[in-house]
This record gives structure tokens, C-alpha cells and sequence, in this order.
């Protein structure tokens, strides 16, 4: 025998669920979550491991860090770009992100006279291959609405305003296709390697609904300045 206290029999109907937590301070959506998943599990319906290695897996290895290569590659490299303005499923795939709701993807290059910024006006539909998850805010009612309907006064809300001079492209995603953003290179980086170019570029910059700023010039890299008194 064992003084192991969990080690107790499997089909007691109160044992400690390791996905259920003492539920003391969790929101009506993670109660009703939790309930059905302890239900779906009981049941025998889904197999508890492979939720956790699918919620792994998204949060993780799977995120915007993939959509950040992909847009470093293609500054760096024009006949990268030029593929996957052509054919990012294929210029994608060639980097290893593949997989669910990256099927069927389509890269938006954004210029100073075309912003493109991407919504799913029906439900969530997003490049899960590239970003992750969808933020919180993309599968929400008033940007769904929103984003069509006043494009330029959501990105105010993100901060930013679009010059009158700019057209802004919304682009509805769907199940069949689903769109990558590839932001202005901001300038001050020509010379930066694709792991500095890749740490820069955000998630909501890909969604187009934000900018990269041009980075604030490092000392290193700043030319050495006079410290002579002009006379
Ligand atoms: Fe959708």
C-alpha cells in the first residue's frame, strides 16, 4: 500500500479531476467550460491528454510568433514575398506552419496607399496556422459589425488614424479562406536580421489593425556624435 492519498479508485465518482480546480473565482463562461468538459470526459467522448496537448499547442507552439517569421522572411527576401503574395498557402507551408484553418491562406501587403485589415463578420474565422487563437476582441460583436461599417474609426480605437489618402481594404475572412496581413517595414531596419525583423512585428499588425512604429535608433547603432563645441 501507499500513504499516496490520490491514489484511489478510478471509477469513485468524486475524484480530483486535475482539469477541475477548486471552482472559487471562475467566470460563468469557465463554470459552464469546465462542466461540459467534465461531462464530455466522463462520458468517454473525449480524451482529457488530447485536450491537453491541442491547448498546448495553441499556446505554445502555434501563435503569432509563426505570422512574425513569415512577415521577416518576406521583408528580407523579395522572391519570398512574392511568393506568398502569389501563394501564401504553399509560401507558408514552407516554413512548417501548417495545419487547421491554414488551408486555404491569402497575404494582404499593406502600402502607403492600401491598408488592409481583416474580420470575420459571420463568426471567428482567423489564420490559426499563423496567429494562434483569435484575440478576445476579433470574435466580438461591435468589431464584426464595426469593421465593416466604420473601418477608420476602429483603428482609431487601436490607436491609430488612417491619412484620409489611404484606402482601407476590409477583407471578410471565411472557413474556405482566411488572410495574412503584411505590414509596411517600418524604417531604421534594413539591416536587421530576420529574428530582430521577426520580434518586432505584432499580432494586431497582422490582423491590420495595427502598426509597426519605426524602432527608436539604439545607441549602438546611432553615428557617433561630435562632442567638439562649434566655434
Ligand atoms: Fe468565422
Amino acid at each position: 500500500m501507499t500513504d499516496h492519498d490520490d491514489q484511489h479508485d478510478h471509477d469513485h465518482p468524486h475524484h480530483h479531476d486535475p482539469h477541475v480546480p477548486a471552482i472559487t473565482h471562475l467566470s460563468d463562461l469557465d463554470l459552464r467550460v469546465r462542466a461540459l468538459e467534465s461531462l464530455l470526459i466522463e462520458k468517454g467522448y473525449v480524451d482529457p491528454a488530447a485536450l491537453d496537448v491541442l491547448i498546448e499547442t495553441y499556446e505554445h507552439k502555434v501563435g503569432p510568433h509563426n505570422g512574425a517569421r513569415v512577415v521577416a522572411k518576406a521583408w528580407r527576401d523579395p522572391a519570398y514575398k512574392q511568393w506568398l503574395l502569389d501563394d501564401a498557402t504553399a509560401a507558408i507551408a514552407s516554413l512548417g506552419y501548417t495545419g487547421r484553418a491554414g488551408e486555404h491562406m491569402v497575404a494582404l501587403e499593406n502600402t502607403s496607399t492600401v491598408h488592409n485589415m481583416v474580420v470575420c463578420t459571420l463568426c471567428s474565422c482567423y489564420p490559426w496556422s499563423v496567429l494562434g487563437l483569435p484575440p478576445v476582441w476579433y470574435k466580438s460583436a461591435p468589431y464584426r459589425s464595426r469593421a465593416v461599417i466604420d473601418p477608420r474609426g476602429v483603428l482609431k480605437d487601436f490607436g491609430f488614424e488612417l491619412p484620409a489618402d489611404v484606402e482601407c481594404r476590409v477583407w471578410d475572412s471565411t472557413a474556405e479562406i482566411r488572410y495574412l496581413v503584411l505590414p509596411i517595414r517600418p524604417s531604421g531596419t534594413d539591416d536587421w536580421s530576420e529574428d530582430a525583423l521577426a520580434a518586432i512585428v505584432t499580432r494586431d499588425a497582422m490582423i491590420g489593425t495595427g502598426l509597426i512604429p519605426s524602432p527608436a535608433p539604439s545607441p549602438a547603432a546611432s553615428p557617433a556624435i561630435s562632442t567638439e563645441t562649434p566655434t
